[in-house]
């Protein structure tokens, strides 16, 4: 496809074509921006495409962080329709599991919190629990929470969905167009070039989001901008279908300090898809943004911890599971904070250039944060609450 000369110049350019650039782009074009929309590859290609599709909810951050998670959580519903397209949206109540005393403590104070700021989240006793999961081995497990209202959707329908959607609102979307540079002068962004079938083009935009995830780091040094995201290498497998083992998602209450922790690490989740296959996770290697990531250093290396130290993992808690035999897995680099704060703010360097990118949970803030970025454009970094974004956010 040319890129016309009329859209050569919009109101804002969408970088990172993931769920968050989509949900960015699609927020952006129903408030009425002329919105470009590019990606180094294809539209879901990163992480958006590689992930469980959970909308979490019990597992933010008290606060303000819940107070949007909660309201973007209730905005699904008309969201989806609105999409057009059937995207496997349902309800899907998810456990939170505490292995020690201690944590179960820890858990039972934080979810006490969440609930008196009105979060519907229940604690489970052991009868409870063998009465919700039969195949629990109940030995590891000191306690549990229940949300009963999370829900799950198709990562890759979704994200595809957004897109499509922004694009049927006027966006202009570009795939396998990476932002190569951007054009500055006197402090104030002008534009980003992109590179098309080898051509440099140049796109002038009023303002540009980098919504780039585990690349958000590389875009910003362009520009000489520290976006201080990470990333991890995460892997998950996928078994055979087999006969209802798990009714509800289950993962651990350490999952995330434990996946972003260290060099190797494995924490349990899991959930078991209607065709019947488990989805189990994940395995994690912690990276830095200075060091760029390729997709195409995901392919190939060695499966073996993966496979061997997931499927142990989650045969300590379901030893029915060790008889499943796994018949795929996948790698992707997903974004995170140090804080599990998203950066979300306007750099004080590059007049017009915005950061939205590591959400600790991304699914659920989707419906959501086209609106935030929109704020953030026209209001300035004042309209977003501090308790959302990372902190000290020096961008
Ligand atoms: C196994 C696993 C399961 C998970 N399950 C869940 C879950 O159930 N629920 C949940 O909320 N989260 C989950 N996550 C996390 C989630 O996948 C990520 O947080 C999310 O996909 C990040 O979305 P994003 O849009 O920020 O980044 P990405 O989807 O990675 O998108 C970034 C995009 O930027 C593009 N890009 C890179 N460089 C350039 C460039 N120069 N120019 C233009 N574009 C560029 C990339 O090609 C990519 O498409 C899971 C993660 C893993 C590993």
């Amino acid at each position: 496809m040319l890129i016309e000369e009329e859209v050569k110049k919009v109101d804002v350019l969408v970088i990172g074509a993931g769920l968050i650039g989509c949900a960015v782009a699609y927020g952006l074009s129903r408030s009425g921006f002329r919105v470009a929309l590019v990606d180094k590859h294809e539209i879901g290609s990163g992480a958006s495409s590689a992930n469980f599709g959970r909308i979490q909810i019990q597992d933010s951050e008290p606060g303000e962080m819940l107070d949007l998670i909660m309201r973007s959580a209730s905005m699904f519903p008309s969201l989806v329709r609105d999409l057009g397209i059937d995207v496997e949206y349902e309800r899907s109540p998810a456990l939170l599991v505490a292995e020690s005393d201690a944590e179960w403590d820890a858990l039972r104070e934080m979810q006490e919190i969440k609930r008196r700021q009105g979060l519907d989240v229940r604690f489970v006793n052991k009868n409870e629990l063998y009465a919700l999961e039969p195949y629990l081995d109940l030995r590891h497990v000191a306690g549990a929470t229940l949300s009963p209202d999370e829900a799950r959707l198709n990562p890759l329908l979704y994200t595809r969905a957004l897109a499509r959607r922004s694009r049927e609102m006027g966006a202009l979307i570009l795939e396998n167009s990476p932002v190569i540079g951007f054009d500055v002068s006197q402090g104030r962004l002008r534009g980003a070039h992109i590179s098309r079938g080898g051509m440099d083009i140049e796109i002038r935009c009023g303002a540009a989001v980098i919504c780039a995830g585990a690349w958000s780091m590389s875009i910003g040094a362009m520009v000489g901008l520290e976006i201080p995201v990470k990333f991890v290498i995460g892997e998950a497998l996928v078994t055979e279908p087999v006969p209802r083992l798990i009714w509800n998602y289950f993962s651990l209450a350490s999952f995330f300090e434990t996946a972003h922790s260290g060099e190797r690490a494995v924490s349990a989740c899991c959930v078991q898809t209607e065709a019947g296959n488990l989805l189990l996770g994940e395995a994690s290697q912690v990276k830095t943004g200075r060091e760029l990531p390729a997709l195409e250093s995901l392919k190939g290396g060695n499966l073996h911890f993966a496979v061997t130290a997931v499927s142990r993992d989650m045969s300590r808690f379901f030893p029915v599971m060790g008889r499943t035999s796994v018949i795929r897995m996948w790698r992707t680099f997903a974004p995170f904070t140090d804080d599990y704060r998203p950066v979300l703010g306007a750099s004080g360097k590059v007049e017009g250039l915005f950061v939205c990118s590591g959400f600790k949970s991304t699914v659920v803030v989707t419906p959501v944060v086209g609106e935030l970025v929109r704020d953030l454009i026209t209001k300035g970094q004042r309209s977003i609450p501090s308790g959302i974004t990372h902190q000290p956010l020096n961008l």
